[in-house]
């Protein structure tokens, strides 16, 4: 079918495509309206629908395909492979379920899911799905404060963690930080359950509040623990948001919708049918994780894979070995992940048989040109930019190869997903802009399915966060993006990574592509910065690609970036300063702190560090500031 008539057809008949689009997954029973929008922007999908999103996930597929793998754990960390058939992920599923269950969680009530990336923790949220309880995964590796902030937002009923993770052969040791969030928090959990992997030197664990899970699984290793059917719209889980501007929010997501959205995503957009095998480099505590390592794959009867471990470790060209090793048809990473290995030989790009490969989508942040243009020309196969968000749950803007593949155009995700009713909105006056206009990207409400229902407990952030941005009630991706005549979207940044030059309105993203485009570029920052007369002035932070028997001069580089930019973009977009530092300051999902940056540069304290990454990154700047900058004054 081609792509303008399945998009329009979402559009102009909401209903009779979603009601088409939910045949994909199994109801225990039936919708009885497939779209209720009486209390916009609130809307509900599969009115009076029930299933299940374990069931869907895992049961569904054992007659067919119970021994198909279904889910592989590769830990270049811990030397290990684990390998599970739908059937082996079944029983361990019920395992985990019946374990719940014996510590009397139930329907509705919250479970914080606090684990590195391992087959454990998919069983952990599979097994809360099962039985109903919401599951709310926080990154495993987030300090206490941020775990304690999510525990007391969530109020869960008990906290399933491991005893540690482990990250470029360092040992982190999660039950110490579990123990300082819990004596923070206010609403505690009256329940930890402990996934030992045998990493951590002790577990400490608390009489009467701790347990081990291995020997509660014993217990319960062939339980059947039945299904517990959801109305569609019921909370299936909580997510919150990367931080990357401000509080984060907790994304509540529903259950019948989700499972509809994710089913479309993976043929349409994925091009992953049953049978075959996605592998997605992200953690379970994003968003891309719960869809496309977690329901996304299993939902479609695929293998999915779990990687844990740096993307260089034992060198890097491993993620390619487990490409050649289990036959991955479609990968998903994010240009932060490829700008790792850009500094690398591009020779690990091609040490591989990469016969069964076609895709690598990568999503999460604006991928750059350069980075773009290396991978594809390195791998020879054909590189989708994804933008979505972790309120959106899928894609918003892709291309759609398991559909109607149209061109790439680098620099574009590409085209509105199906469900999307996309525009862009002139900030100002509310009106549309014209063809390569920048405006507001904005979804035009109701939401379609697997996007998310509220905010948890707070409706009214829901409302103000997103719907309070124009005079008509439109959803604020709070993203600046342009549309050309063929339709293909650009995304250009935050709304808020804007900066005024006198008078002039830059994008900090046209700026960092500028200066990305030197050869001796890795990857780039580029902030507004407080100046007595232009009001503000650009500045860029870099990391330069150290190749081996390069011999650069950081001075030299750092003159020649001010000088491309100024050939790009013109004089008013010239930086006025270049810092050259070893690491920028990043989140842990991989994003670009700006706001953090832009107060060390302007002497203020950098503020909510409490989504940081690696704190020697800020330390980095802060001398790089001390220091003076390599060009500019
Ligand atoms: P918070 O909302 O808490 O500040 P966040 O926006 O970083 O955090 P996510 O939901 O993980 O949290 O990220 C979504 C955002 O990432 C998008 O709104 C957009 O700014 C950016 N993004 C995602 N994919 C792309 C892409 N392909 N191109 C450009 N930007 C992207
Ligand atoms: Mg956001």
């Amino acid at each position: 079918m081609r792509y303008e008539d399945f998009h329009r057809q979402s559009i102009e008949d909401p209903e009779g495509f979603w009601a088409e689009q939910a045949k994909a997954i199994h109801w225990h029973k039936a919708p009885e309206r497939i779209l209720d929008y009486s209390r916009p922007p609130f809307r509900k999908w599969f009115v009076g629908g029930e299933t299940n999103l374990c069931f869907n996930a895992v049961d569904r597929h054992l007659d067919e395909r119970g021994d198909q793998l279904a889910l592989v754990g590769y830990s270049t960390e811990t030397n290990s492979v684990r390998e599970l058939t739908y059937r082996e992920l079944h029983r361990e599923v019920n395992a985990f379920a019946a374990v719940l269950q014996s510590l009397g969680v139930g329907k509705g009530d919250r479970v914080v899911i606090y684990m590195p990336h391992t087959v454990d923790a998919v069983f952990a949220m599979l097994a809360c799905a099962r039985i109903g309880a919401i599951h709310s995964v926080v990154f495993g590796g987030f300090a206490s404060l941020n775990l304690a902030l999510r525990i007391d937002d969530a109020r869960p009923t008990l906290l399933v963690c491991a005893d540690a993770g482990i990250r470029g052969g360092k040992v982190l040791p999660f039950k110490p930080l579990v123990d300082e969030a819990l004596a923070r928090a206010q609403f505690p959990p009256r329940h930890v359950l402990v996934v030992n992997r045998g990493l951590a030197p002790s577990l400490d664990l608390v009489p009467g509040r701790d347990l081990e899970y291995g020997p509660l699984r014993e217990q319960h290793l062939d339980a059947d623990v039945p299904v517990t059917w959801l109305e569609s719209n019921e909370p299936s889980y909580i997510l919150y948001t990367s931080g990357t501007t401000g509080k984060p929010k907790g994304v509540q997501r529903d259950v019948g919708g989700y499972a509809v959205a994710l089913a479309l995503s993976m043929w349409s957009i994925y091009d992953v049918r049953a049978g075959q095998v996605m592998f997605s480099t992200s953690d379970i505590g994003w968003v891309v994780g719960h869809s496309y390592n977690v329901y996304g794959p299993l939902i479609a009867g695929a293998t999915s894979i779990l990687y844990e471990g740096l993307p260089t470790t034992p060198d890097a060209g491993i993620w390619w070995k487990i490409c050649e090793r289990y036959g991955v048809r479609t990968m998903f990473s994010s240009p932060t992940a490829v700008r790792v290995l850009k500094k690398q030989d591009a020779a690990y790009l091609t040490r591989y048989d990469l016969s069964k490969l076609q895709y690598l989508f990568l999503a999460g942040e604006p991928l750059d040109e350069p980075t773009v243009e290396w991978i594809t020309q390195g791998l020879g196969k054909t590189v989708i930019d994804n933008y979505w968000q972790t309120e959106t749950g899928w894609p918003v803007v892709s291309l759609m190869p398991g559909l109607d593949m149209k061109p790439v155009k680098f620099g574009s995700p590409g085209l509105p997903v199906p469900g999307y009713d996309l525009r862009l909105i002139n900030e100002a006056t509310g009106e549309d802009v014209g063809v390569d206009e920048k405006g507001v990207l904005v979804i035009r409400p109701p939401l379609p399915p697997g996007c998310l229902s509220t905010v948890w407990n707070n409706d009214e952030r829901f409302l103000a966060g997103y719907f309070g941005h124009f005079r008509e009630q439109l959803y604020s991706s709070l993203d600046w993006a342009t549309r050309d005549a063929e339709g293909y979207t650009f995304i250009l940044g935050r709304t808020d990574d804007v900066i005024n030059v006198a008078g002039h309105r830059l994008g900090t993203r046209e700026i960092e592509e500028s200066v990305s485009s030197h050869p001796g570029v890795a990857e780039a920052a580029v902030i507004g910065v407080h100046d007595a007369v232009k009001g503000q002035v650009p500045v860029v932070f870099a990391t330069l690609k150290r190749l081996p028997g390069a011999d650069e001069d950081e001075h030299e580089t750092a003159r020649e970036m001010l000088q491309t930019v100024a050939d790009q973009l013109g004089a008013v977009a010239r930086p006025s300063r270049v810092y050259v530092v070893n690491a920028l300051p990043k989140t842990r999902s991989g994003k670009l702190l700006r706001r953090s940056l832009q107060a060390l540069a302007e002497q203020r304290d950098p503020g909510d560090l409490s989504t940081l990454d690696d704190p020697s990154a800020l330390e980095e700047v802060r001398r790089a500031l001390e220091r003076g900058p390599e060009a500019g004054s």
